[in-house]
């Protein structure tokens, strides 16, 4: 018998909304202004209902943590988000930049914005690196360590 056969991978959304607020000690609504203001990407099934994976667990812990240690608000954490420079990844062209509202705002993460560049209007924003690995606080603070090396900054 494979021992993993009941092993949830991290990545994989089947957690309801009612077992991930119970793992989270938080209420429904609570997790539901958290996906209204663009701060997770919960999976959505056709059928509209929402499951969370072990990873979307995770990043609602950091969340948490964020605004009760540091006493970040939601709208502080969208700032910060706002600031990751998803078009050096993307590597938009100067006339995506000039057209994209990531590009100028301050005031949300590029996931969050309804009308995209044509270089994300398809994307699945739910496993893009800058949702999944860059918006990630300590991946931001190392991206800010490293800035000079990497190649797409120079
Ligand atoms: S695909 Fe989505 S998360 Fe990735 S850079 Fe584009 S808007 Fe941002």
């Amino acid at each position: 018998m494979n021992k993993n056969k009941n092993k949830m991978l991290p990545d994989e959304p089947i957690l309801t909304i009612s077992v991930a607020a119970k793992l989270l000690d938080i209420s429904i609504p609570t997790l539901r202004v958290y996906e209204s203001e663009g701060l997770i990407i919960p999976y959505k099934k056709k059928s509209g209902q929402r499951l969370y994976s072990q990873r979307d667990i995770q990043r609602i812990q950091d969340i948490r943590k964020t605004i009760k240690q540091y006493k970040v608000s939601i709208n502080g954490i969208k700032f910060l988000y706002s600031l990751i420079p998803c078009w050096e990844y993307k590597k938009c062209s100067d006339e995506e930049r000039q057209a994209c509202p990531a590009y100028y705002d301050y005031t949300k993460p590029c996931w969050a914005y309804e009308e995209k560049s044509d270089t994300c209007k398809n994307a699945d924003c739910r496993t893009c690196p800058i949702y999944t690995e860059l918006s990630n606080y300590d991946s931001v603070k190392e991206l800010i360590r490293r800035i000079k090396e990497l190649p797409i900054l120079t």
